[in-house]
Parts: C-alpha cells; sequence; structure tokens
C-alpha cells in the first residue's frame, strides 16, 4: 500500500480562486513543502528509532512488563486498523460506506500513526495507483536504475528515504471528495492533536495501570515510540518489498505482488497485488481462508449496521483477470 503519505503540517487547500485554477496541475514540487516534509520525516520517522533504541537498551536493565507488551499490541492493532481500514480500504479507496461515527474515529486513528495527515495521504496514494511504478509514482523501488544497484537503490528509497522531500500531490485534484466533506476535514485538520495522543494515552495507562512514574515512561515507549516505529515498517514495506517480491495471481498495470503470508501482521495489506487489481474491494485477501485482519474489521462492522455495501468482486471477475493474466504471459 502505501503509503505513508507525508504530510506535512496540514493539509493544504487551495485557499483563493488563482489556486483553485491551477486545481489541474496534479503535484506541487517547493521549498517550503520539502521544508515542511523534513521536518515530519525527523519527528516521525527518525525519532521513532531512538525510542527503540531507548527501549531495547532500558529492557536490560528493568524488564519489559506485561503492561507494556499489552499497549504496544493494543496501540499497534488501533493505529494499523486506522492506517488500513480508514486511511487506504474506507477515505482513499471508497471500498464500503460507513456511519460518520465510525468515519470520524478512523480518521483520529489512522492521524495516530504518524504517517502523514488525511487529505494529504489520501491524495498521495491516489497518485501511486494512478501512476504505479511510472514516473511520477512517489515510491515504486523500480525506477531507480538496472541492476543490483539499482534494486537496493530502489528499495531504499521505497521504504524510506522518498518521504525525506517529494512532489506534493494537489488535494484539490486528488481528494475534492475529502475537502467537501466538513465533518472529515475538519477532523483531518487536527493531525498533531492526534499524532501526539496517540503518543500521550499509552504513557497515561501506563503509569496508571502499573501505579508508577517508570510505566509513564515504558507506556510511552511501548505503546508511543516502538509502536510507531513498527506500524511504520509494516506499511512502507508495502511500497517497497511488495513491489518487487511475492507473487502476483492477477494482471495489474504495475509490479505489484502479493506477500499473504504476511496478512496477519500488515492488517491484511501484504495482498498488494491482490489489491491493485481490484482496489474498489474492501477485502484484499479476497477469499474467506486469507489472512486479511482488516477486512474482518470491516465485515465485524457490517453484521451491526456501521458499515454496509462491501463490493468484493464477483469470483467471476477474480476468475476471468486471472484468465487474461495467463493469456498475457502466454
Ligand atoms: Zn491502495
Ligand atoms: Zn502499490
Amino acid at each position: 500500500m502505501d503509503s505513508a503519505a507525508r504530510l506535512p503540517e496540514l493539509d493544504q487547500i487551495p485557499q483563493d480562486k488563482s489556486q483553485t485554477k491551477d486545481v489541474k496541475r496534479k503535484a506541487i514540487s517547493s521549498p517550503y513543502f520539502h521544508r515542511l516534509q523534513r521536518k515530519h520525516f525527523l519527528m516521525f520517522d527518525v525519532l521513532p528509532v531512538l525510542g527503540v533504541i531507548l527501549a531495547g537498551i532500558m529492557a536490560f536493565y528493568i524488564p519489559v512488563s506485561g503492561v507494556d507488551i499489552g499497549l504496544f499490541i493494543a496501540f499497534w492493532a488501533l493505529t494499523g486498523i486506522g492506517v488500513s481500514v480508514g486511511y487506504h480500504r474506507y477515505f482513499t479507496h471508497r471500498s464500503f460506506k460507513a456511519r460518520p461515527a465510525v468515519a470520524v474515529t478512523l480518521t483520529i486513528l489512522g492521524s495516530m500513526a504518524g504517517q502523514g495527515a488525511l487529505l494529504s495521504w489520501v491524495a498521495m496514494h491516489r497518485r501511486h495507483h494512478e501512476l504505479s511504478d511510472q514516473p511520477g509514482d512517489p515510491h515504486s523501488p523500480n525506477l531507480q536504475g538496472p541492476g543490483f544497484k539499482g534494486l537496493i537503490k530502489g528499495l531504499v528509497h521505497s521504504h524510506f528515504t522518498w518521504m525525506k522531500e517529494h512532489d506534493y500531490p494537489n488535494v484539490a485534484y486528488y481528494a475534492p471528495d475529502l475537502i467537501r466533506d466538513p465533518l472529515i476535514a475538519k477532523t483531518a485538520r487536527h493531525y498533531y492533536t492526534w499524532v501526539i495522543l496517540g503518543l500521550v494515552a499509552p504513557a497515561i495507562l501506563g503509569g496508571l495501570l502499573s501505579q508508577s512514574l517508570w510505566g509513564v515512561v515504558s507506556g510511552f515507549l511501548w505503546g508511543g515510540a516502538v509502536r510507531m516505529f513498527v506500524v511504520g515498517h509494516i506499511i512502507w514495506s508495502i511500497n517497497s518489498l511488495l513491489h518487487r517480491f511475492g507473487t502476483r495471481p492477477y494482471q495489474s498495470r504495475d509490479h505489484s505482488r502479493n506477500g499473504g503470508l504476511f496478512g496477519l501482521f500488515t492488517f491484511g495489506e501484504s495482498w498488494h497485488n491482490n489489491h491493485h487489481a481490484f482496489p474498489e474491494s474492501p477485502s484484499f485477501g479476497l477469499q474467506w481462508a486469507a489472512f486479511d485482519p482488516g477486512y474482518w474489521f470491516i465485515r465485524g462492522l457490517s453484521l451491526v449496521g456501521l458499515t454496509w455495501d462491501l463490493r468484493v468482486p464477483t469470483v467471476q471477475r477474480r476468475t476471468s483477470r486471472k484468465k487474461r493474466n495467463v493469456q498475457t504471459q502466454q
């Protein structure tokens, strides 16, 4: 999937008519945006690495507690669902419908992951699907030259360094539906508040549950920094590894691959070839036996009426896509 649409402070919405006229400009490159991108990269992509190192060192002196592990798992699941189900499947691809309370909750949980503000993330990911593995794709691993050197450069770029500085997709062009949704636009605008909430909440819970000051620190480290690091790398691995390695059962215009075994840890995102072939589907696994926790979550909400209109492709459609693939390869 994607990714981490870096996004700076705020989603950039055209403020005047001259900018609105420029709506056809699909991406903008400017020192102003690059400054914001570097700042975001440093805060939410580089600093969590220090948190991981610190947590590792501290673990030698004070054993990691059940509370720490519980907070890590809880915030990993909440923010992962926020990105996969909210940012990706609901807002970017509109693959199901949901009650406003669900949409707002997913906006907040996705923001807490620290991977960029909603409108920018959506714009970035729609651009990824539009130009996948072609010039203009913000994070393709396949455009950095031939051979082994090109492979390594491509993987590093698509996994991590692209976020440091990149063209900013025009949200007026790529995400007009979200701009027109006042409730979501307003919620998404408080991006930094939600990211900080994702760091402060596990710290407070850690202190309360362990009844100690150390619990505050270790809750922040495990439920905040380490969790942010792990969720980030899970999502970035889809951008990097799964546009290079894995199986390719369906025809698609790009180099997307499936790494189904990792479905449980990636919330189902690792069915990436399936997703590029059927981006409108809320299910990435496409089959009931596939590990796709994101889809299980959407399905669960549908049973109590909170989501509906789940547009999973029919067996016939999937089969015909596979057949065409076989014919193409022959
Ligand atoms: Zn997608
Ligand atoms: Zn992709």
